[in-house]
Formats: C-alpha cells, structure tokens, sequence
C-alpha cells in the first residue's frame, strides 16, 4: 500500500492519505495506527505533495556502501556510522531545494528511507521487519566542503531543505535488492542495488535501536551508493527507488535573509 500526505485541493489543508493506479484519497483515522481508506478520486499527478511522514529524528548512516567510502577517500567501518539530520531539513517531492550561501559545493546523495511504525529498543535483526512501517526514497543533500571543513556534519547536512523525502511510503517491499538511483537532468548519475549495502536494514535497526528508542515515524536514511556529486541552480534531481517511485525537486538559488 501506498501512504502520502498532501494538501487537499479544496480545504487547503494537509492531510495523509493513501493512492493506488494513480489516485489518491484520505484516510480517516491514524497513519501509524488504526484506519479507514476513503475513496481515492484525486488524481496524484494534481496533487500538491508534502514530506510523507513527520519524523521525531532522521538517523542517517554513513558509508553503507563500499564503492562510495572509496571515492571519498575514506575507508569501510567496522561498525555503522551514524548522523542526524533535523526534521527542519524535511523536503515534499516537488519542492524546491535552497542552496545555502555558505557552500559552494552541495551534492545529492540517492538514499533508500525507512520508516519506523512501531517503539523499538534492542530489537534484533530478526524482529526489525514487525518495526517497519514502510520505505520511501531520499536525497541526503550535503555541503561537501563544509562537512571536510567541520569535521563533524550537523552544518553540512542540516540546512532547511536538505532532506527531500518521498514521494509516498510502499509499506509492501523487500528492502534487499533494489534498484536506487539519482538522475539530475535526466542524466544517470548514481545507479546501484541495495544488496550493496555493507549493513542491512535489518541490521542497521538493531544497531540504532541498540543506542536510542525509535519512535513511531521515525525516518533511517541508509547510505548512499557511489556517484554523488554537485547541484546547481536550475538542475532538476530525481531520486529512484524501484518498488517505490520517483523524488523529483529543482534546484533554486540561495535564499538569503
Ligand atoms: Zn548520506
């Protein structure tokens, strides 16, 4: 099943709903909890999307795929690298992408997102599945040359629209071996499987919960593949995650206060 929010044509309003061949409609009820499916009539393709989810926290993970640590320059760890974007970060699919006037190199980053349905703490790789609610694709959008200056990554990797999202929630798919991709102006620029991961998302869920209670909405951002590279102005970035469907923004200037 697919799950999205999106701003209702006549109220103006956010609301969640769910869409299948291409029409979407509420839900009446709870996202991540009980609920009614109402009639889907909308056609998606009109519909003014937001971010699918809102998380408490998007726990990132770094260097989850080998080819990627090699062209940065930095080796494969031993164990699960973790960051936080904040959810301030959050993107709609269709929404513009800022670029902050303090970089001068800001790239995409094709990552597979997972979305926590249920309060999980030390859960086991076996039990993560019960804990998904479903996966939607990202863009981890970084300042490359502010996170080598920082040393440490909040600055790099949390400027208001850095984190497009979208554009709905698949809860019915196997995260194993999907194909994940970035095209910016139609052209190929990351391509990759999620077999390539160095951890699983099982894993990965063990591991995180092992440290901090996941909370229902939550959103894991599983690493990206090789081939990030730059943005600019104008470019138009598309995020593709098979199973689950296209992220599309544009690039837009810097917005200075
Ligand atoms: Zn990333």
């Amino acid at each position: 099943m697919r799950y999205l929010c999106y701003l209702d044509p006549q109220s103006g309003q956010a609301v969640y709903g769910w869409a299948e061949g291409g029409k979407a409609g509420p839900i009446d009820g709870l996202l991540l909890g009980p609920h009614r499916r109402l009639p889907a009539s909308l056609p998606v393709d009109s519909l003014r999307l937001r971010a699918p989810i809102a998380p408490s926290k998007i726990v990132c993970v770094a260097r989850n795929y080998a080819a990627h640590a090699r062209e940065q320059q930095a080796s494969v760890p031993e164990v699960p690298m973790l960051f936080l974007k904040p959810p301030s970060s959050l993107l709609a699919s269709g929404e513009e992408i800022e670029l902050p006037p303090q970089s001068e190199q800001i790239e995409h980053e094709a990552e597979l997102a997972v979305v926590i349905g249920r309060r999980a703490r030390w859960i086991s790789p076996d039990q993560a599945r019960d804990y998904i609610f479903g996966y939607t694709a990202a863009n981890d959008v970084t300042a490359r040359d502010l996170q080598q200056r920082d040393g440490q990554w909040t600055r790099a990797k949390g400027f208001d629209t850095f984190c497009p999202l979208g554009p709905w929630i698949e809860t019915e798919l196997d995260p194993a071996d999907l194909r994940i991709l970035c095209r910016v102006n139609g052209q190929v620029r990351q391509l990759a499987s999620t077999q390539d991961m160095i951890f699983s998302v099982p894993n990965l869920l063990a591991y995180i919960s092992s440290i901090m209670s996941l909370y229902p909405g939550d959103v894991i951002l599983t690493g990206t593949p090789a081939g990030v590279g730059r943005l600019q102005v104008g470019d138009q970035v598309e995020i593709e995650v098979q199973g689950i469907g296209v992220l599309r923004n544009r690039v837009a200037a810097a917005v200075s206060p």
